[in-house]
């Protein structure tokens, strides 16, 4: 049972990213970046992001790991290109909650980052999904007093 769900949760848009990642490299002249590891499952992501008068308007990302931290980065940097801050922030937090099982109101708003709303059967799996989105809120974060002053 578990086996079909887990063979589902695979298949289709998280293979695809997952083989043919989108925006995946260095981005020459980001403004934020961030790395973080995910020790259970081995996963590495490094977010790129640039960020112009409160927009971001390219975000990459390099990495290795599972399909799912891999798919998760790469429908990240098609989800979020051209938010704002706050708005990358808020999709940050529906994100976290529903690959946590957690009712999403906005799910429109994570247009391909939905079909991983699956991993919440999957605890081992969440932190693998979430991991980019965490980068990028860090990445955000961390620079966001130079970016203001
Ligand atoms: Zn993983």
């Amino acid at each position: 049972m578990a086996l079909n769900r887990l063979d589902r949760l695979y298949q289709s848009l998280i293979l695809e990213h997952a083989s043919s990642p989108q925006n995946r490299g260095v981005l020459p002249d980001a403004t934020h970046q961030a790395t973080l590891l995910n020790p259970s499952c081995g996963d590495t992501v490094v977010i790129y992001a640039r960020v112009v008068s409160d927009r971001i308007d390219a975000v990459t990302f390099q990495g290795e790991g599972c399909a799912i931290s891999m798919a998760s980065a790469s429908i990240l940097t098609q989800v979020i290109r051209g938010k704002t801050l706050s708005e990358a922030r808020s999709i940050i937090e529906d994100f976290t909650q529903l690959v946590s099982g957690q009712e999403v109101s906005q799910t429109q708003r994570l247009q391909d980052a939905a079909i991983l709303k699956g991993v919440a059967q999957f605890p081992a799996r969440i932190r693998c999904a979430q991991l980019a989105w965490k980068a990028l809120e860090d990445a955000i974060e961390t620079n966001e007093s130079e970016e203001r002053s």
